[in-house]
C-alpha cells in the first residue's frame, strides 16, 4: 500500500465530523477488479484513536446516550437500517467497487447489514434480567448493563455486513463504540456512520478511524480506556488483541476462520447439496470465515459426487462487479499471491486438480482474479485439507465410515461451522452432535447467513457469540443488587 500527505477524502468520523487524520497521511483504495486506485481513506493512527476513545467515552457517559431508554436506543437502530434500505443501491455500488464482489452479492450484503440494525433494533428492549431467591429480607435483581466504550477492529470480507454484524448489538445494550474497518476495504462503514448520524445517533457513540491494523488496529485494541474488543480477522492478528486486551484487563471476542466441513453421506440428494456447496466456497472469492471449504464424502459415493461437483464447477466464471458472475476477484495482490501460493505447493505435492473454473473474458488486467478450483482426493495430512485459504479453493476428501467422518470433520485446528448431508435423520443428527463447530447445519449451509443465529467459534476458531441474542449477552455484563428491606 501508498501512504500519502495529501488531503483525505475521506477522514476519520469522530463525533460525527470528518476530520482529517492528524498525520495527514492518507491510504490509497484500490479496486480489486482492475487494481487502479479510485479514492483515498485517512491513515488514522494512535491520536486519532485516542480522540475517538475520548469521544466515546463523553458520549457513554454524559449527554443523550445514556439517559436514553433501551426503547429510544432500538428505535434509532430501526432508523438506521431505513436508511440503509433506502440507500441501498449507493452502497452496494461502494460495496462492490471496494471489494471487487458481484453487485448480486454486494446488494445481499447490503440487505444483511441493514437487517442487523432492524433485529437489534427491535431486541434493544427484550433484554432482561432475573430475580434471584435469596436470604429472607432480601430482593435481588440482576440487570444487564453496557461495558461502556467498546472497540471493534472488522476485515475487508464483508465490511458493510460486519459493521453491522459488530456495532448493532453494541449500540442495543447502550456502548459507544470505536471502529477501526480494514484499511483493505472500509468506505462502506465510513457511509454507514454518516447515515447513523443522519438517524440521530448522538456525537460519538459511533466513531470509525480507518487506518493500518498495525498503527489504528494496534492503538485501539491497546487503549487503555476501552472496556471490550471484538475482533474478526486472522488468527495471528487474534493473538496481539488478545494479548492487548489481556494486558488491560478487559473482555474480547475473536472470530478467526475455519476449514469448514461439509460431511457427506451416499444417500445424501446430491441435487440440493451440491449446488449449495459449491456455491459456499465460491460466494465471495472463498474470502468468508464461514465458508465450506472441505468436502468429505463417504467413499462409496465419492466418484458419483466429484462428478457432479466438477460439472458445476467447471462451469464457474470469475468477473468484474458489473459482470455479476458466480464471483469476483479476491481482495488483494496479497491476497492473490497467497492463494497462488497453496496452488504452486499442492502442484509441488502432486495433489490432483479435480476441476477448474474461469476468469471471464474481459476482464481488466489488473484485476486480482483467480480461477476457483476444487482439488481431490486431497491427502489428509495436506495443507489443503487443514489450513484456511481464504480463496475459491475446495478439498475433497473421502471417507470410510460414521466415526471415520467425525474424526476428520473434526481434525483441524478450527470449529467455526459444519453441514452434514443425509437422508438418514437419525445418523444426520449424531454426526452433527458429535462435531465440534459453533454452528453445524444439516441438509443446508448458510455461510456468513442468519442474523439471528448465534455465530463463532469453537478450538482455534476463536471465542465469543456473535449474531442473535446472545450478543447482547456478549456486550454487556452483569449487574447484580442485593438490597436489604426487612
Ligand atoms: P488481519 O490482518 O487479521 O486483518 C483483520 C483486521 O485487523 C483489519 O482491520 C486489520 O487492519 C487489523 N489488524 C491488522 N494488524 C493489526 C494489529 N497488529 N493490531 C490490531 N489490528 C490489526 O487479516 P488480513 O491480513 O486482512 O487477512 C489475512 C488472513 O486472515 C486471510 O487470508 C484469512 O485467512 C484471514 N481472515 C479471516 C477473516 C475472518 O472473517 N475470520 C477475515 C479476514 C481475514 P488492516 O487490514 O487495515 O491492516
Ligand atoms: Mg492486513
Amino acid at each position: 500500500m501508498n501512504i500519502h500527505t495529501t488531503k483525505p477524502a475521506k477522514g476519520v468520523f469522530i463525533n460525527n465530523y470528518w476530520a482529517p487524520a492528524q498525520s495527514g497521511q492518507t491510504v490509497d483504495v484500490i479496486a480489486p477488479a482492475d487494481g487502479m486506485v479510485f479514492a483515498k481513506i485517512a491513515a488514522g493512527g494512535k491520536a486519532d484513536i485516542d480522540r475517538a476513545v475520548k469521544a466515546a467515552r463523553a458520549a457513554a457517559e454524559s449527554g443523550p446516550w445514556p439517559r436514553m431508554t433501551a426503547t429510544e436506543r432500538g428505535r434509532l437502530l430501526s432508523k438506521l437500517a431505513v436508511l440503509i434500505a433506502d440507500n441501498a443501491e449507493e452502497l452496494a455500488k461502494l460495496e462492490a467497487r471496494d471489494t471487487g464482489k458481484p453487485m448480486k452479492q454486494a446488494k445481499a450484503d447490503i440487505v444483511a447489514a441493514a437487517r442487523y440494525f432492524e433485529f437489534y433494533g427491535g431486541a434493544a428492549d427484550k433484554l432482561h434480567g432475573e430475580t434471584i431467591p435469596f436470604l429472607n429480607g432480601y430482593f435481588v435483581p440482576t440487570e444487564r448493563v453496557p461495558f461502556g466504550v467498546t472497540g471493534h477492529i472488522i476485515p475487508w470480507n464483508y465490511p458493510a455486513q460486519m459493521f453491522g454484524r459488530t456495532i448493532a448489538p453494541a449500540l442495543a445494550v447502550g456502548n459507544a463504540t470505536v471502529i477501526k474497518p480494514a484499511e483493505e476495504a472500509c468506505l462502506t462503514p465510513l457511509r454507514l456512520a454518516e447515515l447513523a448520524a443522519e438517524a440521530g445517533f448522538p456525537e460519538g457513540v459511533i466513531n470509525v478511524v480507518p487506518g493500518l491494523g498495525e498503527d489504528a488496529g494496534a492503538a485501539l485494541s491497546s487503549h487503555p480506556d476501552i472496556d471490550f474488543i471484538a475482533f474478526t480477522g486472522s488468527p495471528e492478528v487474534g493473538t496481539l488483541i488478545q494479548i492487548a486486551a489481556a494486558k488491560n484487563h478487559i473482555g474480547c471476542t475473536l472470530e478467526l476462520g475455519g476449514k469448514s466441513p461439509h460431511v457427506l453421506f451416499a444417500d445424501a440428494d446430491l441435487d440440493v447439496a451440491v449446488p449449495v456447496i459449491v456455491n459456499t466456497v465460491v460466494q465471495n472469492a472463498g474470502q468468508t470465515c464461514s465458508a465450506g471449504s472441505r468436502l468429505l464424502v463417504e467413499r462409496s459415493a465419492y466418484d458419483r459426487v466429484v462428478d457432479s461437483v466438477q460439472k458445476k464447477f467447471n462451469t464457474l466464471q470469475a468477473g468484474t462487479p458489473e459482470m455479476d458472475l458466480d464471483l469476483g476477484p479476491v481482495i488483494s495482490a496479497g491476497q492473490k499471491k497467497r492463494v497462488e501460493g497453496f496452488f504452486e505447493r499442492a502442484k509441488e505435492k502432486g495433489v490432483p486438480i479435480a476441476a477448474e473454473g474461469s476468469v471471464a473474458k474481459g476482464v481488466p488486467a489488473g484485476g486480482y482474479f483467480v480461477a476457483p478450483r476444487i482439488y481431490g482426493p486431497v491427502p489428509r495430512s495436506n495443507e489443503l485439507a487443514t489450513n484456511e485459504v481464504f480463496g475459491p479453493v475446495l478439498s475433497i476428501l473421502p471417507f470410510d465410515d460414521e466415526d471415520d467422518a467425525i474424526g476428520l470433520a473434526n481434525g483441524t485446528e478450527f470449529g467455526l461451522m459444519a453441514g452434514i448431508w443425509s437422508k438418514d435423520g437419525s445418523r444426520a443428527l449424531r454426526v452433527a452432535r458429535h462435531v465440534k463447530a459453533g454452528q453445524v447445519y444439516v441438509n443446508a449451509y448458510g455461510a456468513g447467513g442468519g442474523i439471528e443465529l448465534p455465530f463463532g467459534g469453537m478450538k482455534k476458531s476463536g471465542h465469543g457469540r456473535e449474531k442473535g441474542f446472545e450478543a447482547l449477552y456478549e456486550f454487556s455484563t452483569l449487574k447484580t443488587l442485593i438490597i436489604k428491606h426487612d
